[in-house]
């Protein structure tokens, strides 16, 4: 609460003095899921040459149908952190169970999806570390309920929260959540803690992620989370809204554009 806090936090994200909030602005890319060894380190190179500061990818998915690609779970976060050692960007990857705890011990960022913002037991565990915890809005959650829910972590004895606008529910179908980016502003007003935008996921669609990212920095937003593959058609999850490479570098100019001219 800006009444007790009045500073800007800023977040530190593992041994490689990537620092978050307070002007500090993180380009976090990567795929949905960790899908090969190939993958993730193709992926991991060519985000981190386009400038990525962190790289992203899900091990543990929250998949809707329990039919479909459910991750390489420990696997996953194997690959994870051999893609860290040959690129030395900080990982960050989503936790379903508070009993995966131990297998995050290397993890950089532990990312909360949307679907467990108000898993109210795997806050209360994720607070006794002091592990940065990335949060997510729910599907359908307001502002307040997200900022109990860091509420929760910080109550527990964590304070190192990145909050994530990812879109919400609403009637439109056009778009596959609606991108509420007054939310950054609200955020701002009420809280310390730092702010990033999720474009991939808030849209649904490719071609709009770099329109909505540029958006988000023009609004202050504290980071960018957006996922990138190296070859889309054929990614296991999220396909559609997921950038190649290229597309990736040109957002990635096009968003430092608009923060150098803010
Ligand atoms: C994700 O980041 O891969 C993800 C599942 O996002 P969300 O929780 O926002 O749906
Ligand atoms: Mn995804």
């Amino acid at each position: 609460n800006r009444k007790f806090h009045p500073l800007d936090s800023i977040i530190q994200v593992g041994q490689e003095h990537v620092k978050v909030g307070h002007g500090n602005f993180v380009m976090i890319a990567g795929p949905c899921s960790v899908e090969s060894e190939e993958q993730i380190i193709s992926v991991a190179k060519s985000v981190k040459a386009s400038g990525a500061t962190m790289l992203r990818g899900g091990a543990f998915k929250p998949r809707t149908s329990p039919y479909d690609f459910q991750g390489l779970k420990a696997d996953g976060i194997e690959l994870l952190l051999e893609a860290k050692r040959e690129t030395g960007l900080p990982i960050v990857t989503e936790i379903m169970n508070a009993n995966h705890l131990p297998l995050f011990e290397d993890v950089d960022v532990i990312q909360v999806g949307a679907r467990n913002m108000q898993n109210f037991e795997l806050l209360k565990e994720l607070g006794k570390t002091q592990k940065p915890i990335l949060i997510k809005r729910g599907l359908a959650n307001t502002i307040k309920e997200l900022l109990m829910s860091a509420e929760y972590i910080m109550a527990s004895g964590n304070e190192n929260i990145i909050l994530c606008e990812r879109g919400i529910r609403t009637f439109e179908t056009a778009t596959r959540n609606t991108l509420d980016l007054s939310a950054v502003t609200v955020l701002h007003e009420l809280t310390h803690l730092p702010v990033i935008v999720d474009p991939s996921h808030a849209t649904g669609v490719a071609r709009y992620v770099k329109p909505m990212a540029m958006a988000a920095a023009a609004c202050g937003a504290d980071g960018l989370i957006i996922e990138v593959h190296n070859d889309p058609p054929r990614a296991l999850c999220d396909g559609a809204q997921s950038l190649r490479p290229e597309q990736f570098e040109d957002v990635v100019k096009a968003v430092y554009a608009i923060r150098a001219a803010a």
